[in-house]
């Protein structure tokens, strides 16, 4: 479970221990001291993650969190607060924000990691290795395969992701900004229309086994992936 990790973090000596971490267990970290500079990256592409030190120069985690919080576009991107603190109000004061776990630092990479890995099963079900099924299309992030009534269906890496965060996001209108952003990872230097181009693919590689009708287009808003016809 690879993922895209922000890591904002000002002693330069606990970023570079944390971030060689993450690196080694396979993550794409970014990284920031200043809330400033976390939100000019989170502007150019959402993380999957955000790991936020509580004390920062300037803003602080606290209030990067609820940046984060109240915008529609960043509101459901998982945050871990890292903090010095253990304090019980301290705690809470950092879950009330919309932070989704708290760890005191020191901590061992091992407990990080495993955080992360709990926090991204919860929120960001795209994330995980867990095999989804929906009506008998099933697809498997470990073997990377993705099969209609048992039959292979061969997808592209783009349609694969596409596919993955549609099952793992059912029922719901996702703007082609926020596919960008959650599928690519960028919706700035990637322009929409190939959203659509990348659709087309995705519903022709489940036209064999009659699984297309599962993307629906919702006129003038985006896409759903939905068992209702
Ligand atoms: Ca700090």
């Amino acid at each position: 479970m690879a993922a895209n990790i922000l890591l904002v973090e000002d002693e330069p000596a606990i970023q570079e221990l944390i971030a060689f971490n993450l690196t080694q267990a396979g993550h794409h970290v970014l990284r920031a001291s200043t809330a400033e500079a976390a939100m000019v990256l989170v502007k150019n592409a959402l993380p999957d993650l955000v790991l936020l030190d509580w004390m920062l120069p300037g803003a602080s985690g606290v209030d990067i969190a609820k940046r984060l919080r109240a915008d529609e576009r960043t509101k459901h991107v998982p945050i871990i607060m890292l903090t010095a603190r253990s304090e019980e109000q301290d705690k809470i004061t950092g879950l009330e924000t919309g932070a989704d776990d708290y760890i005191t630092k020191p901590f061992s990479p091992r407990e990080l990691l495993a955080r992360i890995k709990a926090v991204l099963r919860r929120r960001a079900p795209q994330m995980t290795d867990d095999a989804v099924e929906v009506q008998g299309l099933r697809l498997d992030p470990v073997t990377h395969r993705v099969a209609g009534h048992g039959q292979t269906l061969d997808l592209g890496p783009t349609e694969f992701r596409l596919l993955h965060f549609f099952m793992t996001h059912p029922e719901r209108v996702h703007s082609r900004s926020q596919l960008l952003d959650q599928v690519w990872g960028d919706h700035v230097f990637v322009e929409e229309r190939t959203v659509d181009v990348h659709i087309r693919r995705l519903r022709s590689a489940l036209e064999a086994t009659g699984h297309d009708s599962l993307i629906q287009t919702v006129r003038g808003t985006g896409y759903r992936f939905s068992v209702q016809p």
